[in-house]
Parts: C-alpha cells; sequence; structure tokens
C-alpha cells in the first residue's frame, strides 16, 4: 500500500459490550484495497460481532470505523461524534457488501429482485441498468438460469451464491463474509469457495470469517486470529497458520485441524 492509497477497512479502537459484558476489547484493523482478509478463531470469540460492528449493524461504544475513508455511522465535529440519521446509515451501509451464514435472502422475492433491491431502493440508482448488471452478477456466479425462480426452490449453495450477487451489486468497496459455507451441506461448500476464490482475484476487499482453515491459506493475504475480543496475531497465512507465535494461536489451530 502507497501512502495515498484510502484502505478499504480501517478500524481504531473498537470496543463493543452487550449489557456489562465487554465483547470487543480495543480492535484496530487496517483493510488494504483489494485486500483479502481471513478472520479465525474459537466460536464466541466476537468475529461475528465484529463484522456488525463494520457496517455499523452494532454501533460500536468507543472508536471508529471508516470504509473507503469515510467514518461510518458518525458525523465527527470539533473532536465529538455524533450519531448519523438512520437514512444515512442505511445508504452508507448499502455500500458494504454483507453475506450470511444463513443466507438471509427475501423469501417473497425472486432472485433477481433480491440482487436489485438495495442498488435500486437505497442507492436510488437506474433500475434498468441494475438488472442488467444483476443479471450479469448471476452469469458470474454461476446461476444465470435462476434469476426468476424464489429463493426456496434453490439448494443451499444456490441461495448462497445469490447472496453473493446481491452482495456484489451495491459496488461495494468491502464485502464482508460470516462463515458464509457453514450452513452448507459439505458437497456445496466448494461451489461457494469458488465463487469467493475468484472475487479475491480481482480487487474487491475480502473480510471472510471463516473456519475452513485451506481455504483461508489459499486465499487470504492476511489471516487475523481473534480470541477472547482481542486481536492476538495477524499476519500472513503461511506465519500465523504454519509458524504462529502465539501459543493461543496454536492451541486454537491445533483443535481445529
Ligand atoms: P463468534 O461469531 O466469534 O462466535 P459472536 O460475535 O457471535 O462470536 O459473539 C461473541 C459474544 O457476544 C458471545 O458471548 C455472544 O453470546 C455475545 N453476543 C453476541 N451478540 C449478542 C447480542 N446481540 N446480545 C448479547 N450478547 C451477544
Ligand atoms: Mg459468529
Amino acid at each position: 500500500m502507497t501512502a495515498l492509497e484510502t484502505p478499504a477497512v480501517r478500524v481504531t479502537g473498537v470496543r463493543k459490550s452487550f449489557g456489562r459484558t465487554e465483547i470487543l476489547h480495543g480492535i484496530d484493523l487496517t483493510v488494504r484495497a483489494g485486500e483479502v482478509v481471513a478472520v479465525i478463531g474459537p466460536s464466541g470469540s466476537g468475529k461475528s460481532t465484529l463484522l456488525r460492528v463494520l457496517n455499523h449493524l452494532e454501533p460500536v461504544d468507543a472508536g471508529t470505523v471508516h470504509i473507503d475513508g469515510e467514518l461510518i455511522g458518525y458525523r465527527l465535529r470539533r473532536d465529538v461524534l455524533y450519531p448519523l440519521p438512520d437514512r444515512v446509515v442505511r445508504e452508507q451501509r448499502s455500500r458494504i457488501g454483507f453475506v450470511f451464514q444463513q443466507f438471509n435472502l427475501f423469501p417473497h422475492l425472486t432472485v433477481l429482485d433480491n440482487v436489485t433491491l438495495a442498488p435500486v431502493a437505497a442507492q436510488r440508482r437506474d433500475r434498468r441498468e441494475v438488472e442488467r448488471e444483476a443479471k450479469a452478477l448471476l452469469e458470474r456466479v454461476g446461476i444465470g438460469e435462476l434469476a426468476d425462480a424464489y429463493p426456496r426452490r434453490l439448494s443451499g449453495g444456490q441461495q448462497q451464491r445469490v447472496a453473493i450477487a446481491r452482495a456484489l451489486a451495491v459496488r461495494p468497496r468491502v464485502i464482508l463474509f460470516d462463515e458464509p459455507t457453514s450452513a452448507l451441506d459439505p458437497e456445496l461448500v466448494g461451489e461457494v469457495l469458488d465463487v469467493i476464490r475468484d472475487l479475491a482475484e480481482d480487487g474487491t476487499a475480502l473480510v471472510i470469517v471463516t473456519h475452513e482453515i485451506g481455504f483461508a491459506r489459499e486465499v487470504a493475504d492476511t489471516v487475523v486470529f481473534l480470541d477472547a475480543g482481542v486481536i492476538v496475531e495477524q499476519g500472513p497465512p503461511a506465519e500465523v497458520l504454519d509458524n504462529p507465535n502465539h501459543p493461543r494461536t496454536r492451541a486454537f489451530l491445533s483443535r481445529v485441524r
């Protein structure tokens, strides 16, 4: 990264509690434009909360999140953060792709309408242009023929590919994936990983929470190990996965392999 390049994601000092329990204890994380970051860590360590904080589905208690240089959820004036109106937050969020473990497609909308909804409704782009782009995205993820189908007719792997096309349709600077293959039957995991692998090649920053350690090693530029709300270790896969510094990383990896 050159000094001039704006990171896709910049998280500084983020803390997040639920009730009296602090879940994220001061997270600092930078994702460069086009970088692929895999986040690994034990169940309950705060991985989903971290992703949800990035697109302001959960407001932070301290710290800041910038996406593509833009402060998310707040306006900074004279060193004080003021919450942005919901309408503005929705528009900010509409430019961040999010792929959930459980797909979260709208069951009453066709595949095509699932993909076009955010660009048309939240981004107010021209419907015909968005539909053209959406059809091309469905082709790209290998399900062009399913544009008029409803989600319930689709396999899990097909539904997740719709969700990925939907995430791409907002022309995001970053796409966040929360265990995108965990809800899939084993024989459908490969087709979804293939699509993500293809995205990793082409310049959109990706943050992928995953238990697929082999996949992380293959596609990630950087692996982040999160444990108990702290980033314990981060670096290239060859370091974090194959030669970890921290005993907690080693212990986790020995359990999942
Ligand atoms: P991970 O994705 O790494 O498994 P999560 O981010 O889902 O972890 O959860 C981290 C911790 O925060 C867990 O103890 C979980 O129970 C708690 N938590 C997550 N979301 C909420 C919530 N909305 N309200 C209360 N506690 C929550
Ligand atoms: Mg989770």
